[in-house]
């Protein structure tokens, strides 16, 4: 699970190295020229991409390195723009593996001489946490867009985790990484065989090396390979195809944990309905725009984000537990994502207020600081995520008076939601047309032969009128449980109530985000927002004083040695929302299970072998769910809408299987029969 940063030094030409295998990242004398013509020519991506007929397509890499190999097929296909505006294809996926991940000053030096490249200062801002599994982060130029999976890790152990729906989803393979000669563990036949399950029938590769065993390991795995001359003073170098053979693996997915795609034979832009008005719908809206899709959003709302989205501040950090628990894993990537797409957003002119500002959790009490130890101690996540802070480090941190040691997440801040709520469907509004009916109530669904989905909905009026979609996403927090089709589905609500204080000492000098058993903003527009009360299934939503109080409590009580903490006032302004969440807290994403049908087809589980299970678990088609976000949204659903987007464009996901799994709409039901509780 731990990873760690790779050691780089600097020869005396600039040039980096890695100490960990004593060679150099890219060759002194024309890196570009080595790229352009290794993997790029030899994978005939010029030629390939002109008369390109999909929107996307997709590099499989071994060996990020410096990213110089992403940034020349990016710069490419803004070439192959320019010259060839025909081409359909609008979107990179690049997805690549490394082991050890550049450190971030590091990585920015190695990249100086490449900043004529028009996604060289954008990669360079990127962080990538040397955690295992997948870090997705997405870039634009112009109208191309690119979408960049690091799976930290070794390749051999990272590759068997990328799921994908339909065909393999790589159409050409950079085969890098150093000389096998400095780094025989990778060149294995294992290697092959993943990159052949990951290939379709039109799959490419080229590789630096024309090292024997690696011809013949291809060639087992089913590649057509060539000799072809190398570059410079390099003799030969591999290339070639993939040829589909019999000894292809198969699909590592278990069938019940299938994800179903979009059928859509209808048209090429797809028009698809997004319900709800939170943050979720709107990064809904966001990724599915740019993948083509005109959206149409539906919401009850009179406005966007007026339910749990609405809140005055807030946090966007990682929850982490001492252990690498799933949910952990999701936080950091949804983290390491949601952060990258925020900056992204600001910069590209979206006016919302934010500040990474860090995230401070206090050591309140004894059992909290034996947790924080233990989080440290078990050296899980890394100290560019997360790290100890002494109480004279906390009060620097922090500018306020605070007897506590704590652990610090520095990349970490605050936002404000409903601004960002508008600001990512400003974005989406840039890519593709997105409609928006408020007031207006979904009341029934309706699956049509021709694998559309038709919406009733009901306005606010009291007229109704039936919609046809290509798709349907509900994104509807927590009015999920009471909408057709997702009340079958286990969801829990909770009420909270956010305090917004006026700032009073010491409160102004406060720098950070603070957390403990509840949390504390700094101020804006001279007020902090407070929370939160947890009031289980109670979906009122109106102010409560005896909530304010609470409230007030929890920051005395978890703050007990600081006087100041003790006599905070409010003076009535609060907000209360209903969250919605999931009995394992972690996120419902994916195709809508029919559970009936799904309970015929799994019934007596645990006695049926594998191959006698059916291969597709049966969902309403075209009809999707993102919900369960819980308190966590603003962190979490800029990813989870990438990886249902995803899901539903048959790309390669950015969530290992097991992760996936987790997430999974139908794991409920599965768990229960495979208790046999069917
Ligand atoms: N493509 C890179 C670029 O554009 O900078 C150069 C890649 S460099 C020659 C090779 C990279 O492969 C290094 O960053 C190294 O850490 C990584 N690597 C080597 N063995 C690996 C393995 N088994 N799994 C994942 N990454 C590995």
């Amino acid at each position: 699970m731990p990873q760690t940063y790779a050691k780089v030094q600097f020869n005396e030409n600039g040039t980096p190295i890695a100490e960990h295998f004593d060679d150099v990242y890219f060759s002194k004398d024309d890196a570009e020229a080595e790229t352009r013509y290794v993997f790029i020519a030899n994978n005939q991506l010029p030629e390939r991409w002109k008369n390109w007929r999909t929107r996307r397509f997709t590099i499989g890499e071994t060996g990020f390195g410096t990213g110089l190999n992403f940034l020349l097929a990016a710069q490419t296909l803004i070439e192959v723009l320019q010259q060839s505006p025909q081409t359909k294809l609008r979107h990179l996926h690049f997805v690549s593996t490394e082991k050890y991940p550049l450190p971030q000053l590091d990585w920015q030096r190695a990249l100086q001489p490449f900043r004529h490249l028009a996604l060289c200062e954008a990669l360079g801002t990127i962080k990538v946490y040397p955690v295992a599994g997948c870090q997705r982060f997405t870039f634009s130029y112009q109208e191309l867009h690119f979408t960049l999976d690091l799976w930290i890790g070794d390749v051999l152990e990272q590759l068997p985790n990328i799921q994908y729906e339909q065909a393999g989803p790589i159409d050409a393979w950079f085969l890098d990484g150093f000389a096998p000669s400095k780094n025989p563990g990778m060149w294995q036949a294992e290697l092959f065989a993943e990159m052949a399950r990951l290939s379709h029938s039109t799959t490419t590769f080229a590789t630096f090396t024309a090292a024997g065993f690696v011809k013949r390991g291809l060639q087992t795995a089913g590649f057509n390979v060539e000799k072809r001359p190398g570059f410079g003073r390099k003799r030969d170098m591999l290339a070639g195809n993939f040829s589909t053979c019999d000894t292809v693996p198969p699909m590592r997915d278990t069938p019940y944990l299938k994800r179903a795609a979009v059928k859509c034979s209808h048209s090429n832009t797809p028009n698809i309905a997004v319900i709800g008005g939170g943050i979720a719908a709107a990064c809904m809206a966001y990724a599915l725009t740019k993948r083509g899709s005109e959206v149409t959003m539906i919401t009850k709302g009179n406005a966007l984000a007026d339910a749990a989205s609405g809140n005055p501040q807030a946090a966007v950090y990682p929850q982490l537990n001492a252990q690498p628990s799933y949910l952990s894993q999701i936080q950091v990537a949804s983290f390491a994502y949601c952060k990258q797409f925020y900056i992204h957003l600001a910069q590209s002119g979206a006016n919302f207020q934010h500040d990474w500002c860090g995230v401070l959790q206090i050591g309140f009490s004894e059992t909290v600081q034996q947790r924080q130890e233990k989080l440290i101690d078990n050296e899980i996540w890394p100290n560019s995520l997360i790290y100890s802070v002494s109480q004279q480090e906390v009060a620097d941190i922090t500018g306020v008076d605070l007897p506590y040691a704590g652990l610090f997440i520095p990349d970490a801040g605050w936002l404000v939601p409903a601004e960002v709520v508008q600001a990512v469907m400003d974005a989406a509004r840039q890519l593709a047309m997105v409609n928006v009916s408020f007031n207006t109530r979904v009341i029934g669904i309706e699956h049509t032969d021709s694998d559309s989905v038709n919406v009733h909905v009901r306005t606010e009026t009291g007229d109704e009128k039936v919609q046809q979609f290509d798709a349907v996403v509900f994104a509807t927090g927590h009015s999920s449980q009471q909408l057709p089709l997702l009340d079958q589905l286990p969801m829990s609500l909770t009420r909270g109530q956010v305090e917004s204080i006026n700032s009073q000492t010491p409160l102004p000098a406060l720098r950070t985000v603070l957390c403990h058993k509840g949390y504390l903003t700094p101020a804006l527009n001279g007020r902090h927002a407070l929370g939160s009360t947890y009031v289980k299934q109670d979906t009122n939503s109106d102010y409560r004083e005896t909530e304010s109080i609470q409230n007030l409590a929890t920051q005395a009580k978890s703050m007990a040695a600081c006087d100041w903490a003790q006599t905070l006032r409010h003076d009535g302004v609060g907000r209360a929302a209903v969250r919605c969440s999931t009995p394992d807290h972690l996120p419902l994403v994916g195709a809508i299970p029919n559970c009936k049908q799904q309970q015929q087809q799994y019934n007596g589980f645990m006695e049926k072998r594998r191959r006698e299970l059916p291969q597709e678990p049966a969902v309403y088609a075209n009809t999707f769910v993102l919900t369960g976000l819980g308190s966590r949204g603003f962190t979490t659903a800029p990813l989870m809408a990438e990886v249902l987007a995803s899901q539903m464009f048959a790309e390669a996901a950015p969530l290992s299987h097991e992760l996936l799994a987790t997430i999974n709409p139908n794991r409920f039901l599965l768990r229960s029969l495979k208790r046999g509780e069917g």
